[in-house]
């Protein structure tokens, strides 16, 4: 793409400060470069990707992208199809090995954790794609989301995912696979949820699904950040997504080239232009 802007790495080239989630959080700025050793509390990371290589057998997808998700925070990866957003999701979540460069959560890297110590260390994933299992029940598919956890957490964990999307209460006996794309996204946000993490990670929520269900989801996303969880998302989505984020990163041929708050991305020319097309464009 001709209008590519090179920055360097970490790529932080908006200050992000001010305002986030409409004007109703103050916002600190993304830390530029991320903070190290003694520094880094004093930012409240959640989640730490430095110089992170990625790729398929020969094929590198990831050219060493550095991010971060503060706590409590919802931030979105956007970028093309192709740009590798699944495959740094992937990465992350254990189900793929990076070639080079660390992850930490909590401040604690996660070389050698495997999907499982992820998900106890609180981390979910709600892969692109859903991965239900379409005959089982919703219950049965949610509390396959809480097998770590005791019968009584996983109880307390079902009431708490059943006020989120009450439609998933009403509809606890049926076939997962018998439900609308919309429900089903929905079951897979829960499913995740029922693991209590700390930070959860969405490829692309929003894919396929009619207007009302991605004003519904992304609604819901907003609650789960409120009640504390720390969100970071992929989406194509770039319009909603950057109106529900905190924080916002564009990644493009496997590079990270902008980053800052998502308000400010919002506003920002070259973005609007290439990312969010006829969407807001004069
Ligand atoms: P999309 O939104 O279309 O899913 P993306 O930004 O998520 O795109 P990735 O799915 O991470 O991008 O793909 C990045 C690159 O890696 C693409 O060139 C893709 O062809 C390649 N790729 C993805 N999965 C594999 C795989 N299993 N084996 C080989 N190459 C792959």
């Amino acid at each position: 793409m001709s209008m590519r802007m090179r920055v360097a790495q970490p790529p932080l080239p908006l200050a992000g400060e001010g305002r986030g989630e409409g004007g109703q959080r103050p916002l600190a700025p993304l830390p530029n470069p991320l903070p190290a050793g003694g520094e880094r509390g004093k930012f409240g990371l959640e989640l730490e990707v430095r110089e992170l290589r990625a790729g398929y057998g020969g094929l590198p997808v990831l050219h060493g992208i550095s991010l971060c998700a503060p706590v409590g925070r919802t931030t979105v990866l956007v970028g093309a199809n192709g740009a590798g957003k699944t495959t740094l999701l992937k990465t992350l979540a254990g189900v793929m090995s990076p070639v080079s460069g660390s992850v930490l959560l909590d401040g604690k890297p996660l070389a050698g954790d495997t999907p499982a110590d992820r998900v106890r260390r609180g981390m979910a994933l709600v892969p692109e794609g859903r991965h239900l299992f379409p005959d089982m029940s919703v219950r049965e598919n949610l509390e396959l989301g809480g097998y770590l956890a005791s019968r009584a957490q996983r109880d307390k964990m079902l009431e708490a995912v059943i006020g989120i999307f009450p439609r998933l209460g009403e509809r606890l006996t049926q076939a997962a696979g018998t439900m609308s794309g919309g429900e089903q996204q929905m079951l897979a946000i829960g499913r995740a949820l029922m693991s209590r993490p700390r930070l959860l990670l969405l490829d692309e929520p929003s894919l396929g699904l009619a207007p009302k269900m991605v004003d519904e989801m992304f609604a819901a996303l907003a609650r789960i950040n409120r009640d504390g969880t720390t969100l970071l998302l992929i989406e194509q989505n770039v319009f909603q997504a950057l109106a529900v984020a905190d924080y916002a990163y564009v990644l493009s041929h496997g590079e990270m080239i902008a980053a800052g708050a998502a308000w400010e991305l919002r506003g920002n020319d070259l973005i609007r232009r290439v990312y969010l097309g006829e969407a807001i464009a004069n």
